[in-house]
Order: C-alpha cells, then sequence, then structure tokens
C-alpha cells in the first residue's frame, strides 16, 4: 500500500493542474480531501497496515496530504486571478525590460569636465534664473546691445531672465574668489530664437575662465586645440575668427574642422568643412574692475562652448531638435 502513495500523488498533481475553473478544483478537492476522499480514507487504513510499517505510511500519507492541499490553494488563487484578468498564457515569453542609458549631451558635459579637470580646472555653476546684472551688466553689455532685446531674451520679472549663456557663473566665482581662478561652468542656457535645425531655444553650454599673471590669447588657443583632439581625435583642427563680445577684448569666434566629411563639405557644417562651436577671448578690464579685480596685475581668457554643436560633430548628427525631442529610436543608438 505504502507503494501506491507516490502514484496516488502523481495523479492527483495532475488532475489539479489540468483542472480549467474553479468549480473543477473545488470537486477535486472534495474527491481527495473531503470526508469521504481519497487521502482521508487512506488515512482511515492506518490500523490495518502492519505495525512495522505505520510510522513510514502515517509520514508519507501526511506529506502526500500538504502537497495536495497546496497544490489545490495556489491552483485556486492562479485560477482566480486569471478569471478577473483574462487568460494567462503561461507558454509565451516574458514580456523584455529594458535598460535605460545616459543621455548623450549628459554623457558629453562628463566627458568635457573630464579633459578640463585633468587641465587643472574646477567645476562651477549658477542658477539658470538669473538677473539682468549678472547675465548683462556685470559682463559690460551696453543697454543698447542686441541681446538684451525681448525678442532674443526670455525676461520673467522685475529685472529677471533665464539666462542666454554661463558667463555669469564668472561674475559670481570672481566676486567670491581672489584670483589666480580657473573653473569651467557647465549649464543650460535660453535664448528666444527660431528653432530649426542647427539653432534651438535651450542649449547647453560649458563656460570656461582662466584668471592669472601673463595669460595670453595663445595659452586660449593651445587649450582649446588640446580640449578638441581629447574629445574629437587627433586629426581636428581649430581655427580663431576674429568677432567682438561685451565682455572680451579681443574676441573671438572659433571653430572646429568638420569630422563628419573631413572637410569636403555637409549639411552639418554648412558646406563649409568648419563648425563653430562658440565664441572666446582676453576678460575685458571692465569686466575686472566689476568685480574689484585689479586689470593691471591680472590678465585672463574666458571661453564658451555649444555641447550640443560639438555633440552633432562627434555623433554625426545633423538636426539640433533630435537632443531634445526623447524619441527612444534616436536616444537607444547610444550607450553610456
Ligand atoms: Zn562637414
Amino acid at each position: 500500500m505504502i507503494d501506491d502513495i507516490d502514484q496516488i500523488k502523481n495523479e492527483a498533481l495532475e488532475k489539479i493542474k489540468s483542472a480549467k475553473n474553479e468549480s473543477d478544483i473545488l470537486d477535486l478537492k472534495g474527491q481527495l480531501l473531503g470526508k469521504q476522499g481519497l487521502i482521508t480514507s487512506l488515512l482511515k487504513k492506518i490500523p490495518e497496515v502492519p505495525i512495522e510499517d505505520r510510522p513510514e505510511f502515517g509520514k508519507k500519507i501526511n506529506i502526500l496530504k500538504s502537497i495536495v492541499s497546496d497544490k489545490i490553494d495556489s491552483q485556486l488563487a492562479s485560477l482566480k486571478v486569471s478569471a478577473k484578468t483574462g487568460r494567462i498564457d503561461s507558454t509565451l515569453p516574458a514580456r523584455a525590460s529594458w535598460l535605460g542609458s545616459r543621455h548623450p549631451i549628459s554623457a558629453l558635459v562628463d566627458q568635457i569636465i573630464h579633459v578640463f579637470y585633468g587641465m587643472g580646472f574646477e567645476v562651477a555653476s549658477g542658477p539658470d534664473i538669473e538677473t539682468e546684472y549678472y547675465n548683462f551688466d556685470a559682463l559690460n553689455t551696453p543697454d543698447d546691445h542686441p541681446s538684451r532685446d525681448i525678442n532674443d531674451t526670455f525676461y520673467i520679472a522685475d529685472g529677471t531672465l533665464l539666462r542666454t549663456q554661463t558667463s555669469p557663473v564668472q561674475i559670481r566665482v570672481m566676486e567670491k574668489q581672489e584670483p589666480p581662478v580657473r573653473i569651467i561652468a557647465p549649464g543650460r542656457c535660453y535664448r528666444r530664437d527660431t528653432i530649426d535645425a542647427s539653432h534651438h531655444i535651450l542649449f547647453t553650454q560649458v563656460e570656461g575662465l582662466y584668471v592669472d599673471k601673463d595669460v595670453t590669447l595663445a595659452d586660449l588657443k593651445g587649450l582649446l586645440t588640446i580640449f578638441a583632439k581629447r574629445i574629437l581625435g587627433p586629426e581636428v583642427k581649430i581655427r580663431f575668427r576674429p568677432h567682438f563680445f561685451p565682455f572680451t577684448e579681443p574676441s573671438v569666434e572659433y571653430d572646429f574642422s568638420c569630422m563628419l566629411c573631413n572637410m569636403k563639405g555637409c549639411s552639418v557644417c554648412g558646406y563649409t568643412g568648419w563648425v563653430e562651436i562658440s565664441g572666446a577671448g582676453m576678460v575685458d578690464p571692465a569686466v575686472f574692475n566689476e568685480v574689484g579685480y585689479d586689470p593691471d596685475k591680472w590678465k585672463g581668457y574666458a571661453f564658451g562652448m555649444g555641447v550640443e554643436r560639438i555633440a552633432m560633430i562627434k555623433y554625426g548628427i545633423n538636426d539640433i531638435r533630435l537632443f531634445l525631442e526623447n524619441d527612444l529610436r534616436f536616444l537607444k543608438q547610444f550607450h553610456f
């Protein structure tokens, strides 16, 4: 009789598994565990078993009872769930889960910070909502300068605005710190602009400022050249073009050679072979006066860089809008 128990167990488990609904399983429960049920009747037969086999027989029946009872409960629970949520097909593959990855701009900002860390720069930050003083006045911007225009800048109220550049961070740092200063300030900037493939109202800049004795424009060109090679590769070239900014004198705009077309001309570089990155120059003495630095004693250079522009030539992207659209087909191409 002991040997029959395993067979009874296998048959019972098979029936439980194939039960299709709640009433099937409750019927089975009665047939197996009810007063007249199979397992109950086995328990009643214990006295008929030879005395030396009774402990093993009793133990096996109790184990059988507990296994069958657990299986009935779990099958009942899962039938109740599938009755509520619809049919569950346990043979279907599990739904895949995706691991998120970093946004290409955040990852590139980190790479840029890493390169400047290696050259002795520290990271500084400032608020996105700035005052006119820090965004324009302290940076020697005349009252009638076009960048102050309501059509170029998002004004909020009472002399506050969304910063149009990360340059206000320079002023905030110099106000608090005596020279020498060597900082970069990554952050978002906002400008009223017509959105197209190469312009957006929201973009990322990294600002740099170096103040010390005997700093020259040649140092700035050397720094930006090393930076460009570390981020874009040893073949990249850099060029300065004379320009005007209120807070630097002399001022330049600088370009990196287009790595996408090897300077042959493509849509990203506007068929010129060069991509404009941003502006730079030697800090204007008027700015030093504003923060209380002696312009006869200290010299400095400042530069900005458009991170999206660098990302476009680094990754071969011809439309700046893609960075802000959160299209997963675009973002999934980057793995950082
Ligand atoms: Zn190109």
